[in-house]
């Protein structure tokens, strides 16, 4: 038995981030772009090479397919993302593309069969660049974007997804034909990096993802007085930003307080109107929150309410809140963990289980499938990055216990 050729996806991984390489090193291969397309072919060729067939769906997501003995069986498809944020990394999407490739490849080479098709899936904007909405190749297989939220799409210059999928000879009136029936599919695995700190500090190779957490947005609207910044006396002022500051700092508090149960991030603050001689009138905070449980997204809402009414009191302002999005948390199907546990055993690797703190496409596949997720460490807890880093040896031991995962489910077990 040859096992994976960890040199060769190694290379494969190098090579897939020179396709839109910046001048200082990172990857920016935005989706629908020429290196996005150029990293198709590449991708494709891989994929050919390995013995499987290809097509692009409807909405551009590159999909393999290595036909099983049984095609009456419902299909394994794995897979990730090939788009990266602006001045990514080598790793992040591109991993669970390559390393699911690798694996069929090592089947031909051993001779093995599988029972049951399996797909690999090169999803398109996954990472929101474009559009401001992740997941948006998944989405569309799961059926979770119809055509009338397609059509409003549209990028920063204006231009629209239609056409981006025009200069692609799609139509975006045939997107939804990308969707996939619940029955076609079996499973759904994908392989990736943390992204986080946890396995790199506690040494672990590889984990099983047990969850995905849920994101709750909200908009933060704290209503004070513009006043003139020499006249107004202190004890005389509604000041809406240091009101704000105290909201934040209390928001921040909290979390760390949760011990890992929970993160809060206030990551924009709009402050009217905005001069150095005018007390702050007005300040609206963007404040998100994460957490494995929506029981505890609910609580650190409810919580977030009544801090901002004793703000209110105290520096007399007026606070609202809008509820912009909340995504719940999704939990990853235990008959996959025990997949993945099963896989290990046999290895005889220790396994590890955490939950995901970032978006990926399996939280949107797990709409319509039962969806496993393997974590590899992120070195020094970064991705989204140039300096997007994972041990080799790490990468091989993960890739292991996913390839034995995909061939026990690709045996019909
Ligand atoms: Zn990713």
């Amino acid at each position: 038995m040859q096992g994976i050729d960890i040199l060769a996806v190694q290379a494969h991984i190098k090579k897939l981030a020179e396709l839109g390489q910046t001048p200082d090193g990172g990857t920016s291969r935005l989706s629908y772009s020429e290196a996005w397309q150029q990293a198709q072919d590449f991708v494709s060729g891989l994929m050919q090479a390995a013995g499987m067939t290809v097509e692009r769906d409807a909405f551009g997501n590159l999909i393999g397919t290595c036909r099983g003995q049984n095609q009456s069986l419902p299909y394994l498809m794995t897979g990730s993302h090939l788009d990266t944020v602006p001045e990514g990394g080598s790793l992040d999407g591109a991993l669970g593309i390559i390393g699911a490739i690798e694996c069929i490849r090592s089947w031909r080479v051993n001779g093995f069969k599988p029972l049951r098709t399996v797909k690999i899936v090169a999803t398109v904007e996954e990472e929101g660049t474009l559009f401001g909405v992740g997941c948006l190749g998944s989405r569309v297989m799961a059926g979770e974007m119809p055509l009338e939220k397609l059509v409003q799409l549209k990028d920063r210059s204006g231009k629209t997804l239609q056409q981006y999928l025009s200069a692609q000879q799609l139509d975006i009136a045939a997107a939804g034909a990308a969707r996939i029936a619940t029955e076609d599919i079996h499973a759904f695995l994908e392989l990736h990096v943390e992204q986080g700190s946890e396995l790199d500090i506690s040494g672990q190779p590889w984990a099983v993802v047990t969850d995905i957490v849920g994101i709750d947005r909200l908009w933060i609207t704290l209503q004070g007085h513009a006043n003139h910044a020499g006249t107004t006396r202190m004890d005389r002022r509604k000041d809406a930003l240091v009101a704000a500051g105290r909201l934040v700092q209390e928001i921040y508090q909290n979390a760390l307080d949760s011990q890992g149960l929970y993160v809060s991030t206030a990551g924009t603050c709009c402050v009217a109107p905005g001069a150095v001689n005018v007390i702050p009138g007005q300040v609206e905070l963007a404040v998100e929150t994460r957490a494995s449980q929506d029981a505890v997204m609910e609580r650190v809402y409810q919580n977030i309410i009544s801090l901002l009414q004793g703000i209110e009191k105290q520096y007399g302002v007026k606070g609202a809140i809008t509820r912009r999005s909340t995504t719940p948390a999704v939990s990853l199907a235990p008959t996959m963990i025990k997949e993945f546990e099963k896989a290990a055993h046999k290895l005889d690797m220790a396994v590890c289980k955490m939950p995901s703190w970032a978006g990926h496409d399996a939280k949107i596949m797990a709409g319509i499938t039962s969806c496993g997720m393997l974590f590899v460490p992120s070195r020094n807890g970064i991705s989204h990055s140039r300096e997007e880093d994972t041990r080799w040896t790490d990468v091989e031991k993960g890739l292991q216990v996913f390839c034995e995962t995909m061939q026990c489910i690709a045996s019909g077990r």
